[in-house]
Order: structure tokens, then sequence, then C-alpha cells
């Protein structure tokens, strides 16, 4: 028989009770019992939906991140929390958050607040981990109580419990060395504790321990490779048997050391990595168990079950029973449950298939395995319908984007003229003094504002009510932006709930669900849009909101878009071609929306690609591939228009150093960055590298509530200058202001006014 099992289960719950519970228990509206009380219920309930399934798994719950609980388990904790004499629970959230609630008024002693441990991306996913910290006097020491109460909990309630656990040699390469210390010598320190710990979990009843080592699909150094063998070697005596489970990619050259480090099976992503199965099979020892992830756990598409099968069969008559089947990843990077959506066409609706029908699937495939294709004949050919339908489907396959897409040629991604030439007529027309200031698109979004979305939304607020109230947004934060004296003004976002959201609403080719909920990090989640057909703009998507800003200021007022590889990677994308064909047309639809802002006098035009870096391949290897088609994505969506119109790019993030080349290649005539969190050092990249360019690095870190004054600002920017020649900096926030408060706004941007005004007496005085 096959054994189906799973590799983790979304733990937010299907109406994100989990984040609810915990923003309550934060702001002291609930208690510790009543949230422990809802995690027990959560883990019950998520037991009882993979209840078909061979093996559950255990562990995989967290309060808040499954990297910061491993921390926890192996004693790891920063040295500034150690101290804390109250509740564990409250020292893991202090770590996590910086606090453990929030301070009891907003203005009071925040008692027991620390510095929050830092928040990093989990792989190429949009989870974020809390980064393990290190230095070389690091001790470990097992807390197995969190792992062996869940394990009681489930045998309790008569699951097939397989505990899962962050293998040693992630957990080392997922941390920082705070010190600079080499973190892989730790591993003789850590291992022992690993061995305790499936010891522990031995003495439970744990047959199986599922050890969770993604590392192995990135590139390894022979240190890294050997710190593999080394613990897999130590491990081997434990008395559980391990399943070392690989995602998100093939295994590729570390198939050979996968095969043969000794462990009782291997878990392979044989959606992402399905070029390595056959080889890892021929190299495994025999007595091995494959495990190989047929189901994409990180998209949202139903699987081709009889595609699936053509593939899996042969390997199913070579494997028999050692054969396993599972999600590819765990399904913590998908929503919960199709089932409750009641808004998405039946057609689309068919298409689909989120955690609880990904598991459903897997049933049907170990079904027909076992005992042949006809014993579940119906399903599969609903499936093979579904799969036609969306082949064959005219919203999925549009002829007149398609030849678009093949008429594109080189030109249409070249600017005119080149940088200096461009520059110079910009100055002209736009006549800005030098340090111009300009903000990174959004203004507060305010109670009101989102109320007026939610009516509108609801039907409440009809088609001309909802614009006068937008209006009335922008005329207001037009007229703050004046009486700041800004220099290139923005109309403010009103109308957006999220920035990719809204342009997705208005592009053919999207969907979007109710509670397609996917935790991003703690208690925060995003639903991200689902792009299931060729992209096409049956209209203008900002024209009117822009102009109309425009109508009420001479000062050049900056349109906003969202640019092709943001939109791509901050969405659920389809699997039936590659993303940067996708990219590309989500590039033109962006184009037409920058050429109707260009007819309609909009001088200044601003395509934001925050998730530009965000899309880097796992593999060094293959970066340069993802920044060329990214980067002519952006260029195609940018370029069209006359040298005269000046184009901003914006990301949200300083990390260049390594894809400099290819941000300098994007020729925005002005990018804006984030840098003011690390003054300036992040400049650096600015040193080795010429950027030929305009840049506004951030001197307002709009992510804290302080306000800079303008010593502050003017100190930044003399730093920056030291890198790029004055006459090509801008002065801006580091990101959009949606999240602070007027209150803060307001004077946050007077600095940024003043210290503006006063470097740009220093050059007078100067010349
Ligand atoms: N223009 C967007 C804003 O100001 C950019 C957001 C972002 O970079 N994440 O909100
Ligand atoms: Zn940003």
């Amino acid at each position: 028989m096959t054994t189906t099992h799973n590799l983790g289960f979304p733990r937010i719950g299907a109406r994100r009770e989990l984040k609810f519970a915990l923003e309550s228990y934060w702001k002291g509206q609930s208690d510790r019992e009543e949230l422990h009380a809802l995690g027990a219920e959560l883990r019950r309930r998520h037991w009882q939906q993979q209840s078909a399934l061979d093996l559950v798994p255990v562990g995989d719950f967290s309060f808040y991140d499954q990297v910061l609980d491993m921390s926890f388990t192996l004693g790891n904790l920063p040295q500034r929390v150690r101290n804390f004499e109250g509740d564990p629970l409250d020292n893991y959230f202090r770590v996590a958050r910086g606090r453990s609630a929030e301070p009891p008024e907003a203005h009071g002693p925040c008692s027991g607040a620390v510095a929050a441990g830092e928040m990093t991306k989990w792989f190429d996913t949009n989870y974020h981990y809390i980064v393990p910290e290190f230095d070389a006097d690091t001790a470990f020491t097992l807390d197995a109580s969190r792992l062996l109460e869940q394990l009681a909990e489930a045998r309790a309630q008569g699951v097939p419990a397989k505990p899962v656990i962050v293998g040693p040699v992630t957990y080392l390469a997922l941390g920082k060395a705070r010190d600079g210390s080499d973190k892989l010598a730790l591993l003789a320190r850590l291992l022992p504790v690993y061995a305790q710990l499936l010891e522990a979990l031995a003495d439970a009843g744990a047959e199986w321990v599922q050890i969770d080592e993604p590392l192995l699909v990135t590139e390894l150094d022979a240190d890294w490779q050997h710190a593999f063998n080394l613990a897999y070697h130590q491990l081997k005596s434990c008395r559980v048997k391990l399943l070392l489970a690989s995602y998100f990619g093939p295994l590729a050259e570390n198939t050979y050391l996968a095969a043969n480090l000794p462990v009782a099976g291997l878990h392979l992503d044989a959606v992402y990595g399905r070029d390595s199965v056959l080889t890892l099979i021929d190299q495994l020892p025999s007595h091995k168990v494959v495990s190989l992830g047929v189901i994409d756990g990180r998209n949202i598409w139903k699987t081709d079950l009889t595609a699936t099968l053509d593939w899996l069969e042969p390997l199913h008559r070579r494997l028999g029973e050692r054969l396993w089947l599972a999600p590819s990843c765990s399904l913590l990077h998908v929503p919960v449950d199709l089932a409750a959506e009641r808004q998405l066409d039946a057609e689309l609706a068919a298409w689909l298939a989120f955690a609880q029908q990904k598991l459903e699937e897997l049933q049907v495939l170990a079904v027909a395995l076992d005992e042949g294709r006809e014993a579940v004949r119906d399903a599969l050919s609903t499936n093979r319908a579904a799969c036609d339908s969306r082949r064959r489907s005219p919203r999925v396959h549009r002829p007149a984007v398609r030849e678009a897409v093949a008429a594109i040629d080189a030109d249409l991604a070249r600017r005119r003229s080149p940088y200096a030439v461009r520059a110079a007529r910009q100055a002209e027309r736009l006549r800005l003094p030098a340090f111009p200031t300009t903000t990174i698109g959004s203004f507060p979004q305010t109670a009101e504002i989102r109320q007026a979305r939610r009516r509108y939304k609801a039907g409440e607020l009809d088609a001309a009510d909802y614009r006068e109230a937008m209006e009335a947004e922008i005329a207001r934060c037009v007229r703050e932006q004046e009486a700041l004296g800004l220099d290139v003004l923005v109309h403010g976002e009103a109308e957006r709930n999220d920035m990719v959201e809204y342009f997705g609403e208005q592009l053919d080719g999207y969907a979007f669900s109710q509670f397609g909920w996917v935790q991003s990090y703690g208690s925060r989640c995003v639903k991200p849009p689902i792009l299931y057909g060729d992209i096409a703009r049956p209209r203008p998507m900002t024209v009117a909101w822009t102009r109309y800003a425009q109508s009420l200021t001479d000062k050049p007022l900056k349109g906003m878009l969202t640019g092709p590889v943001t939109l791509l990677n901050w969405s659920f994308v389809r699997d039936d071609q590659p993303r940067e064909a996708t990219c590309r047309q989500l590039a033109l639809a962006i184009r037409e929306e920058v050429l109707d802002l260009e007819r309609a006098g909009v001088r200044v035009i601003q395509i934001d690609e925050a998730a530009l870096r965000e899309g880097l391949p796992l593999r060094r290897a293959q970066w340069r591939g993802y920044l060329d088609w990214a980067v002519a994505c952006f260029r195609l969506s940018a370029n069209g228009v006359a040298d005269e119109t000046q184009i901003h790019t914006h990301m949200c993030y300083s990390e260049f150093n390594d894809i400099m080349a290819s941000i300098a290649a994007m020729d925005a005539d002005v990018i804006t960055i984030e840098t003011s969190r690390s003054a300036m050092e992040l400049l650096d990249a600015f040193e080795d590298f010429h950027y030929p360019n305009q840049i506004g690095p951030g001197v307002y870190d709009i992510h804290a509530p302080n306000i800079p004054d303008q010593a502050h600002i003017v100190g930044l920017m003399e730093k920056a200058a030291e890198r790029i020649p004055a006459e090509r900096l801008w002065v801006n926030p580091d990101c959009g202001l949606k999240t602070r408060r007027w209150e803060e706004v307001i004077p946050a941007l007077r600095s940024m006014v003043s210290a503006a005004k006063r470097l740009r007496e220093s050059i007078a005085r100067a010349a």
C-alpha cells in the first residue's frame, strides 16, 4: 500500500482564527488559557481534516513561527530574553515581536520590551521566519515540552502522528552569527541536543520523524555538504526513523549527497524538482523510503491527476511499498479550503485546489496506484474535465494578448534617448530645485477611507458618492503636500486597498478569493490574487484619479503604478506557462497605462517594483536568467514614453550589492530605495558600482513612529552625497506612508522639506 502523508498544514485557521486570537491576546483582551485552548482546537480540527492520511504532521502548528519554535526547543533564546520571569509563551512573543503584549496604555511605559528577533523570507516563499541568533558561545539545551505535549495530544486523539522538526543543518544555515563567528562550529554542540530530542520523541511513541532540510535544494559548498554528512551520521543511531524532507526545488548536484545520507527515507519535491527524482531513485540504497511531493504545495491549481499517474505508475511498480506520496512542501503556503469560497464562479473554482482539496487529490492518487485507476474512475474523470476546461478556456487563452506578446521587439523596451539627454529635457520641463523632495505614493489610510472603500464594495455607497469621497481625500492630500512645499506631489492612493489587488481587480485574467488567506508572518496574512489567464487591460486604471489630482496643482503630480514583476511575485500565478511569459503580459498592460497617463499630461510616472528582489531564485546560478527577464519586463512597461516624461521606480529594500547591475539596467530616471534604517551604509553598493541615474535614498523610516528631525536628515543626505553626486540625489521617505498617521507624517515631511532647503543653501554657498 502507498503511504500518504502531509508535510504541514496551514495553522492560521480557515477563518484566520489564530490571527484574531493572537491579536486579542496581545491587546490584553483575552487570556493565555483562551489562546492555548484555541491552539488546541485548531490542531484538533486540522488533524481531523487530515484523517485520511497514513501519517499526519504534528509540531507544524505554531503560535508564531516554526523556526522560532525550534529555537525554543533547542534552548537557543537570545541573551536579552533569558532572564525573563514570566510565562514562556510571553517570552516567545517577546522574541517574535519585541514585546509580549501591548503596553497597558498607548504612551505608558512599555514594560518588558526587548528588541524583536530579525525576520526574513523563508526560502523563496512569502512566509517570513524569525532568524535564529548565534554567537561563538551559543549553547543548546533541550526543551521538548511543546513537541511532546502536541504529540501526546495527537496520540490521544488517535492521530497517526509524525512529528515535524527543522533539521540541524538548515537551522544553522538560517541563523545569523551576531559576532561574525563561524556558525558551523556550533554543529558539534547542536547535534547532541537533536539526538536527545529524537530519543524523547521515540520514547513518546513516534515511529517516524520528518526532519526538514530544504537547504538541500540550494548550492552547498564543501563545508555545508560535510555538515550534512556529519549531522546525519551522528543521528543515525537514534531510535526513530528519519524522513529527511527537501522541498522548493530539485536536489540537482546535491542528489548524490542526499541519496547517501543515513536516513530511513527522503522526501523530494516532485513538482519543482521533478528532474532530480529519477536520478535520486537510481542512486538510492534499496531499503530507503522515497516520498514524492507530487501535489503543488505552494500554488492553488488542481493537479492533473491523469498526467501525474502516467508518471507515477512506473515508479510505483519499481518502488512498491517504499513509495510514499505527499504535497511538494508544507501546505502552509496555500489557503485552507476552497469549499468556503462563495463568490468564485464555478468554472474557475473547478480549476483550483486549496489545502483540503490537495489532500483529497493525494488520496485519489494513492487509491489509483494501489487499486488501479478504475477504483477512482469518477474522481479522475472529473479532474480530467476540469484540467481540459482550463486548458481550453477562452478566459485563459486570448489570441489578442498572444499576438501582442509575439509582436514585442527590442525597441519597445528602449527609451528613445540615453539618460543624459532625457535628464536634460526633464529638467527643462519640470524645473525642479536641487535635492527635489517627493514621497513614495501613499498617504495615511484613515479609518474614513477604509470605511468608504468597504461601503462602496458592499454596495452601500454608489459610484458617484464613492468618487466624491475619494476626491475629497485626494484634494486633502494635494493641499497638505502643497502646504509642506514638496516638489513632486502624489495623489495619495486613497482608492487602493493594496498595491497588487487594486490593479488585479481591474485587469482581465485575475480573480480574487474571499478567504484565500496565507500566513505571511506571525498573525499577518495576505490574500494573493489568483492570476489565471492571459492579461488584458480593458480600460485605464489610474488615469481619472491622477488627472483629478493634477488638476488641483501646478506642481508635477506623479502617476503611481505597480510594476509587472511585483504584480507577478505577489500573486498566485498560472503554472501552464513560464513565469516570464506571464510577466510579459503584465508588462504590456502596465505599458498601456503608462502611455495613457502620459497622454493625460502626467509628467512623472512611478512604477513600483517592491518585490523584484523577492523573485530571485534559490540558486545563484539561476539569478542571471531571472534578472534578465524581470528587467526586460520592467523596461517594456516603462520605456514607451517620451524623453520628457520622467520614470521613477521604487524598491522597499536596499540590498543592492548583488543585483546592482540589473537595477541600473532598468534605466529608470529616478529610483527611490530604503536606506534610512542603516544610516546610509547600504549605499556602499554605490561606491563600487557607478549608478548612472538619479536616486532617492529613503531618509525617513516609515516603519517606525519616530519623527526624524532636520539635522538627522541633512546628515543622512550628506552621507549619501559622499557616494552619489548631489545633483542626482532626491529627498524622500523610504516607503509609502499608508500605515502612518497624519499627525506623524506632517512633521516628518516638514523636517524633510526643511532639510532639503538647508542642503540647497549649502550648495548655493559653496558655489
Ligand atoms: N506606492 C506604494 C505606496 O506608497 C509603494 C508601496 C511599497 O513600496 N510597498 O504605498
Ligand atoms: Zn516600499
